[in-house]
């Protein structure tokens, strides 16, 4: 076999602050810091030794700091999005003229499923990946040829071939841990979520969503429908290694589309967390049985990230949401009773969406009282079945899903409630929400107890008035 292309894993700059690399679902700049990790590239990355990853938003690197890398590669491989692909086909010419020499690929579900577009867009890019790109990338990195590499699009020639699509991964454990790559390349500090402790480390136990909704993105396009899983030995004991390479890390997510998708997997995590002994986190739909609830909270469950979406059942049930209102308020009691916190998080502007529907989507989440929340506006990502609803019906009034500074967009407008109105009730939401004494009260009381949590919030807060006054100046 050939020897191994030095390679260089890149998250590249782009918007100042922006969250929406390799591991952000909602790929824009944040209401406060925050930066989730690059896990999909590192989860690459970990598959070609002597690689290195740069995740350049949250170290603050500019395109003069990482242009200059190239000449120290023969391959990059960049994680791309919706929102900032343009920026990153700039990046990638960079890197080209640094180095004429660079192979550069480009990953990630917004080039996944418009290949051959992405290619379209430079000469600089020479290959773009499908779905699960990882064993792809590793095949390229070890020299082979192109033709050879199962579920690629490629240049050649002056035109582009396709081939074969890559079988998705169904042995989960075959993939290394995380966490050495990011032991290895990045710096935990840098990683902020307003709900997480800090520093948190996240990773991934499973890839895939059981549940249909027609606005989420990675499960319609690199993760499929099936939660394909790794054991739970491999989970626990990657989380073991966390524990010896991180030794102030205060809590580890897991950031699994839907972790709770298997409760009795997610159980049997929770009891080898609960002998090692770590705080953790998770996203979960807003439908786990008190049962379950109980063993998570018993083993160190922390929190839950919950999809809620919407307090009105016609826009759940549109959207393919799978959830009844009813249900997500029985669980929501039975989380708070047990003590665990919640950050839910909603969306406005789904179809279906109308004056009396945001009311009662706002009332809904005043009454059910989530420790934390983040509301965005609907995002039809390319690949979604949103997108092309949104497409057939005329409801895209632009396309570009965030504005020059990385915020998002309203993109969505309908005959009945303008994409104005729509932007509008994001702040208003957040306005009723916690400005309310219960809440305020809320926030003094945690920042008395910890000085270290009370700097935060004062941080968070100063940039919670900067969003907003981002989005009076884009509005
Ligand atoms: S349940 Fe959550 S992760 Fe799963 S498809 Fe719906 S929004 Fe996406």
């Amino acid at each position: 076999m050939a020897a191994l292309l030095k390679t260089l894993f890149l998250h590249p700059p782009s918007f100042k602050g922006f969250d929406g690399g390799a591991g952000a679902r909602y790929q824009a700049r944040r209401e406060i810091r925050s930066f989730w990790y690059p896990t999909w590239l590192a989860q690459t990355a970990a598959l070609v030794p002597g690689s290195r990853l740069v995740d350049a938003p949250p170290a603050g690197l500019t395109l003069d700091d990482v242009a200059p890398l190239a000449r120290d590669y023969e391959l990059a491989v960049l994680h791309t999005s919706a929102a900032s692909f343009a920026h990153d086909v700039g990046v990638a010419e960079a890197l080209k003229r640094e180095n004429p020499r660079l192979r550069i690929g480009f990953v990630g579900a917004h080039v996944a499923v418009e290949r051959e577009r992405a290619l379209g867009a430079s000469p600089a890019i020479e290959f773009v990946a499908g779905n699960e790109f990882d064993f792809t990338v590793q095949e390229i990195a070890q020299g082979r040829s192109l033709a050879s590499v199962a579920g690629l699009s490629y240049r050649v020639n002056g035109h582009f071939e396709r081939t074969p699509e890559r079988a998705p991964l169904e042995n989960m454990d075959a993939l290394p841990f995380v966490i050495d790559v990011y032991h290895r390349d990045l710096v935990i500090e840098h990683y902020f979520i307003g709900y997480l402790l800090h520093p948190y480390v996240s990773l991934y136990t499973g890839r895939g969503c059981r549940s249909r909704c027609t606005f989420c993105l990675w499960p319609q396009t690199v993760g499929g429908h099936r939660y394909r899983t790794r054991s739970v030995e491999h989970v626990v004991a990657e989380i073991a290694q966390a524990t010896r390479h991180f030794p102030t890390v205060k809590e580890y997510f897991f950031d699994d589309d839907t972790f709770t998708d298997d409760l009795p997997r997610a159980e049997a995590i929770a009891r080898g967390l609960g002998r090692l002994g770590v705080t953790w986190s998770c996203n979960a739909k807003a439908n786990v049985p008190l049962s379950t609830l109980r063993v998570l909270r018993d083993n160190g469950l922390r929190l839950l990230l919950v999809g809620y979406e919407s307090g009105s059942q016609e826009i759940l049930n549109r959207v393919k949401k799978g959830i009844r209102l009813d249900i997500a308020r029985e669980f929501t009691k039975n989380a708070r009773a047990l003590g665990i916190k919640i950050h839910g998080t909603f969306i406005m502007g789904l179809p279906g969406e109308t004056r009396e529907t945001i009311e009662e989507t706002i009332r809904f989440a005043r009454d059910i009282d989530p420790d934390s929340l983040q509301v965005s506006l609907a995002a039809p990502y390319p690949g979604t079945a949103l997108y092309r609803e949104a497409l057939e019906r005329g409801w895209l009034a632009k396309t570009e899903l965030v504005d020059a500074g990385g915020t998002q967009t309203s993109v969505l407008g309908y005959p009945h409630l303008s994409r104005e109105e729509i932007f509008a009730s994001v702040e208003r939401f957040y306005r009723r929400f916690y400005f309310r004494p219960r809440k305020l009260f809320g926030f003094l009381k945690e920042m008395a107890q910890d000085f270290d949590v009370c700097k935060r919030r004062l941080a968070e807060g100063r940039d919670f008035v900067k969003f907003l006054a981002r989005r009076h100046s884009s509005a």
